[in-house]
């Protein structure tokens, strides 16, 4: 199974302290309070959180409790849940900070469009992916704005010794923000696609030069996009499984992708999810799992 640094599972009442716009389209929500005091971080630079959005007409949101050290949802409405990353952690203030992008509509960019300083939200224990082999000489990260913010604080963390190629692909010039300036970093950005149709993501990373040395591969964007540039990395270029992590970050159109898989039947769908159940590698039941998912036009 593919590694996951965790901490032990706690959920927190945060509170908004402030909020910052890093660009028309990434909008940084600073959140602190008494509820964020016991807030534990993994030190993984894509580390994520959810977040719990209080459902409409309601200020405050509604908690899952913890059972046997997981999150225990009881009838909570799980649409009132998102995934987002840890921009930072400031330990001395208990500040945590996301950065959202400010996109068309749903749950997590209509909260953080218009929230102002007090407003309550919930967030649970952080978890992270980004694992790479322990003496590290090259890496290659690559994103679109929705992995930006991991993107960023992965770079802030990155030793001087690392020889790092960014790529970020973005819809345009304005959503360019200033990345932590590191050594031996080389940053291309990408305007047009932002990881949907018409996205690059794909066509970048097989443009990649990979160097000798032990190196790691981290790609986070729109799902469906890196379906292929998961293969490549897997099937053409052969990497181990423990040397890349591509992790789709949403879906466009998400709606009529959901309503497509509630459709399918219940034995397609026990397929689909049964996959999961089993202690193989995760690159390998990817491999399954997306094969079904492409064969099915989803
Ligand atoms: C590990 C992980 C870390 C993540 N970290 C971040 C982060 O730090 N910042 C961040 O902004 N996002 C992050 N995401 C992505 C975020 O969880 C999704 O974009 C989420 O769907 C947004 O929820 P929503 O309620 O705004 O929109 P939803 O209700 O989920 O979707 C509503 C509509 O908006 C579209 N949509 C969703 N996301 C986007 C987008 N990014 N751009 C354009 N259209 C979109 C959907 O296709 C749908 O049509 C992360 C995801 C993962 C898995």
């Amino acid at each position: 199974m593919t590694a996951r640094i965790t901490v032990p599972m706690q959920v927190h009442r945060a509170e908004v302290v402030r909020t910052q716009d890093l660009s028309p389209t990434l909008r940084r929500v600073v959140l602190g309070g008494s509820g964020l005091a016991d807030f534990r971080t993994t030190g993984v630079g894509d580390e994520y959180v959810r977040l719990i959005f209080p459902v409409d007409g309601q200020t405050e949101p509604t908690l899952p409790t913890v059972t046997d050290g997981n999150l225990d949802y009881g009838s909570i409405d799980l649409n009132t849940m998102r995934t987002y990353t840890v921009r930072s952690f400031d330990e001395q203030r208990g500040e945590v900070s996301i950065d959202f992008v400010v996109h068309g509509h749903g749950v997590a960019t209509t909260w953080a469009r218009n929230v102002v300083p007090g407003r309550p939200l919930g967030l649970n224990s952080p978890t992270g992916l980004y694992c790479p082999p322990q003496n590290l000489d090259w890496q290659v990260l690559v994103s679109d704005l929705a992995g930006l913010p991991a993107l960023a604080r992965l770079l802030e963390q990155t030793p001087d010794e690392v020889q790092t190629r960014v790529v970020v692909e973005v819809p345009g010039p304005d959503d360019e923000i200033c990345l932590p300036k590191r050594a031996r970093t080389t940053v291309t950005w990408v305007r047009g696609g932002n990881g949907r149709v018409g996205s690059r993501l794909d066509e970048i990373v097989r443009k990649l030069h990979l160097p000798d040395g032990d190196g790691y591969v981290w790609v986070a964007g729109e799902t469906a996009a890196l379906r292929s540039v998961r293969r490549y990395l897997r099937h053409e270029l052969r990497l181990p499984s423990d040397s890349f992590k591509v992790v789709g970050y949403w879906t466009d159109a998400s709606e009529s992708w959901q309503e497509r898989y509630d459709a399918l039947d219940d034995s397609t769908r026990r397929d689909l999810e049964g996959l999961w159940d089993s202690d193989r590698d995760e690159e390998e039941l990817l491999d399954e799992y997306e094969d079904l998912l492409t064969a099915l036009g989803l």
